[in-house]
């Protein structure tokens, strides 16, 4: 396999990072392996299907779609709130230019790395804000989400590409990355992302991709030692690994609920846009 076919996401280097055996599994052998991911399953699936319509939603309303018309679409209650959450939340910022749902990518070296961005703000001439949706029922540590690949890719691409999203801003803008969650919407999480800390994250990256080319090419994909990583992989029994999902509970203290959710609008439901 050449390795320069793979186009790296946050997910993939996360993937990488937890098991470079489950990299393997699922991007270059692209095993499917049907397995109960965590339990209890309807909870799960429910949960996910939650983040998603948040996702769509949110999307909806930095689109245009004025909050009435959408609000009427939403009939849980804790999507309803959580929307409100939002829409609160979208007031303290006051936007030049946005865009809602973004795939930029970015070249790094020979790799292509790809992110999808949930909003991008201009906020001033030389402000540009990163903003991810969380829909995790647990709020993680900094620190924990600071160290994600995710935490990185997102400022680097972005750093990549905001001339061209932005036709005339100054040179350098200040580029800060938001995590926010709906469940707990006073208590964001921002990260800053500096020079100095852009001229940590190329080599980063760069060591990272560098360590997964090495893999492929040595076709070396162990087994990760941290067995908690297998709980809540579809792998576990191919692995002899376990047979028992992760509970749902723990999940974020391990492996966040989303790291992305891909969505695929056409699946979603139309908006009634009757006031
Ligand atoms: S079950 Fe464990 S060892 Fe196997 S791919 Fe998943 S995380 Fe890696």
């Amino acid at each position: 396999m050449q390795n320069d076919m793979l186009v790296f996401s946050a997910s993939i280097l996360q993937d990488y990072l937890d098991c470079a055996r489950r990299f393997e599994l699922r991007y270059i052998i692209k095993q499917a392996w049907p397995a109960v991911q965590v339990e209890p399953i309807m909870e799960y699936e429910q949960h996910i299907q939650r983040g998603r319509l948040f996702h769509h939603f949110a999307n909806q309303f930095f689109s245009g779609i004025p909050q009435d018309a959408i609000l009427k679409n939403i009939s849980d209650k804790k999507q309803q709130e959580w929307f409100m959450c939002l829409v609160d939340f979208s007031k303290t910022f006051s936007s030049n230019k946005h865009f809602s749902e973004l795939r930029l990518f970015a070249p790094l070296e020979r790799h292509k790395i790809i992110a999808i961005y949930d909003l991008i703000m201009q906020t001033s001439a030389e402000k540009i804000i990163i903003f991810d949706w969380k829909t995790a029922m647990n709020r993680p540590k900094s620190r924990y989400i600071f160290d994600k690949p995710q935490s990185l890719v997102y400022p680097y691409v972005l750093r990549k590409n905001y001339e061209a999203l932005f036709p005339g801003i100054q040179q350098k803008p200040h580029i800060t990355m938001i995590y926010w969650y709906p469940e707990f919407p006073n208590d964001t999480l921002r990260l800053d992302y500096s020079d100095e800390r852009h001229v940590e994250t190329v080599p980063l990256l760069k060591d990272q991709l560098n360590a997964i080319n090495k893999n492929i090419e040595d076709n070396h994909f162990p087994l990760t030692n941290n067995k908690a990583k297998c709980k809540y992989c579809p792998y576990r029994s191919l692995c002899d690994r376990g047979v028992f999902a992760g509970e749902l509970k723990d999940l974020d203290q391990i492996v966040p609920a989303e790291e992305e959710i891909e969505i695929n609008f056409l699946d979603l439901p139309a908006l009634d846009l009757r006031i």
